[in-house]
Order: C-alpha cells, then structure tokens, then sequence
C-alpha cells in the first residue's frame, strides 16, 4: 500500500523558534526542517512541506489563515489525504476555527505548535507533529472538520482553547472535552462532534470586514463601545459577563450600536452558552437580545468574531446570521 500524502504547511510560532543572537526565541525553522526532525514520520506519510509563513501567531491575520485555506482546498483538490497547519499556539484555536468553517471537505486538517521550543529540554513539537500526522491519515479523524492536536490530545475546532500560558497540557475543550487521543502510535476516536451545515464560506482574496471584539469589565461606562461605529468596524462582538450581562448604564448604547451594525453577545466566560430568556434586568441577556443583539451560542467571543468576520465578507443578511449562530447553540 503507498504511503498517504498529507500537505504541511508551516507558518511559525514556538515549535519552529531558535535563540537569536540578541536573546530569545525567534521563529526560524521551516516545515521541510521540522518534518525531518521528527523520528518515524517518514513511515507515516508521504510528505509535502511547505513553508508560507514564518511568525509568531499573535501577527497572523484571517487573511493569511484564508489563503492557508485555499492551498488546503487545492491539496486536497490534487488528491492529498489529509493536511497538518503548524503554527505558534497563542492562535491556535482561532486559526482551527476558521479553517473549520473555509475548508468543508472530509478530509482531516489538523492544527499543531508547542509550547516549548526545539532548543528546550523536552521539546513537545516532534511528539505533538508525530501524534498530528497519525491523526491527519487516520480514517477515524475523517469527517470531524479541523482538529488541533497537542499533548497527545484531539479536539475539536469549535471547542478548543488554550487556557494556560506554559504548561504542554495548556489546551482544553471546556465544554465537551478532548475528542480523542494519541496513545501507542494509534489514533482513539471517543466522541464525534457533527459540523453545523452553514452556507459555503469563502473569504476570498482581499481586506475582510473588520469585526470588533469588546471585553466588558466591572463598571465599563461605554465608551470604547460607543466609538466602534465610528472606528469603520463593520460589527461587533461583545464578550459580556456571566451569561451574557452588561452593565445596565450601556445597555441602551448596545441597542444604538446594533442599530448600525451586526452584534453578537457571547460570555467572558468562555464555556457555557450565551442565556437567551432568563435574566430580564437592564443589560440582561433578555434586554439586549431584544435591543437586537445576536446570541453567540456556545462560540467564544474569538470564535464568533471570525464567524461574524466570515458571514460579513459573504453578505449574509440578519436571519442567515442568526441561524448560524443558532447552529452552534
Ligand atoms: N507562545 C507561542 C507559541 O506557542 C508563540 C506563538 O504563538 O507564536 O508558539
């Protein structure tokens, strides 16, 4: 039987970061270096490297994530089985959602960084790379959209997150858990999760809507939300508090703000779904869906952002933004 093909394409981060002269890390190393380090990858796959981007991912853009996207599709359109995306894990979660939602093929792609450099004792990239191809050749990973996998563990675009800073454990899917994990060379399935059927999204070639994200903290009194309309941002997500809560002195400028704009509620809490008909005070949940706030779902504020982001460069009108929403209720 011939090797499968996958296509890895390197865009920086930790995993591909050596000590520059000046001290710390930079980013360095290319996919073609980081696939030839990683003992036994070659009785895995066959192997296209390739090497777009070398950054650290807090500069990466959806527009890099959206032409990342379109090298996937025309893998996958010459025939590759699956395809791996390494890049640094401060953005994981955002670069996994969006390709989520931009590459709708059976197909695995899988996300993949480290949290400890090459030149650091224990290492985690050759092992997180090596678990991520078993992964992107696994027939159990097909149909699950894009996963991230990192310390030995598969999750699921839509859930993951990273939500520690340095532990190699740093990443959780609160709400459901891992997928599945790496253990002895074989990749175990526990749980499928199915993609909400959304319209086709294309991001295209050029500058995407802008889309604001705003946290909203103990005594916020509106200012920076009062401004986004005039900053040229196309819509707005706000990550209020608990369920959903904002303080009742702005809930009438949330109103005047969604007047003019797409804008979406999800919670600072980060797990958990946005409430929709509990809580009936001033910038409650139930106030500011009726002042015609769209509800996140059980998406996170970065998550909706790029949904948000996405719908916006497709013209989605209001009712194909609500339900998409819905979709991930
Ligand atoms: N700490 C980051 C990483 O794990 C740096 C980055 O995201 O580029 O790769």
């Amino acid at each position: 039987m011939p090797l499968p093909r996958l296509l890895v394409l390197s865009l920086g981060g930790t995993i591909t970061m050596t000590a520059s002269a000046s001290g710390g890390i930079l980013p360095t190393l290319g996919a073609a270096e980081l696939v030839a380090a990683v003992p036994g990858l070659a009785e895995v796959a066959h192997i296209e490297a390739r090497s777009p981007l070398k950054v650290g991912s807090a500069s990466l853009t959806l527009e890099n994530i959206a032409s990342v996207a379109a090298e996937i599709i025309a893998g996958f359109a010459q025939g590759v089985d699956g395809a791996i995306v390494i890049q640094g894990t401060d953005t994981i979660e955002e670069t996994a959602f969006a390709l989520d939602l931009l590459v709708r093929d059976e197909r695995p792609v899988v996300v993949v960084g480290a949290m400890r450099g090459p030149q650091q004792p224990g290492a985690d990239g050759p092992a997180n790379l090596h678990a991520a191809a078993l992964v992107a050749v696994s027939e159990a990973a097909r149909g699950l959209g894009t996963l991230v996998v990192l310390n030995d563990e598969i999750h699921a675009a839509r859930f993951v997150r990273k939500a520690h800073t340095a532990l190699t454990s740093a990443f959780v899917s609160d709400m459901a858990g891992p997928l599945g994990l790496v253990a002895e060379g074989r990749v175990r399935m526990l749980a499928r999760v199915a993609r909400p059927a959304l319209p086709a999204l294309e991001a295209g070639t050029g500058t995407l809507p802008p889309v604001a994200l705003l946290k909203i903290a103990m005594g916020d009194d509106g200012r920076l939300l009062r401004a986004v309309p005039e900053l040229g941002f196309a819509g707005l997500v706000i990550e209020g508090a608990g369920a959903g809560h904002v303080p009742a002195a702005i809930a009438e400028s949330v109103g005047e703000v969604a007047a003019r704009m797409p804008v979406v509620l999800a919670s600072r809490t980060l797990a958990g779904p946005v409430f929709e008909r509990t809580y009936a005070y001033p910038g409650s949940e139930i106030d500011l869906l009726g002042r015609g706030v769209l509800c996140a779902g059980l998406l996170t504020g970065v998550k909706a952002r790029l949904l948000l982001t996405l719908a916006l460069a497709g013209g989605w009108d209001r009712a194909a933004l609500a339900s998409a929403f819905a979709a991930y209720g």
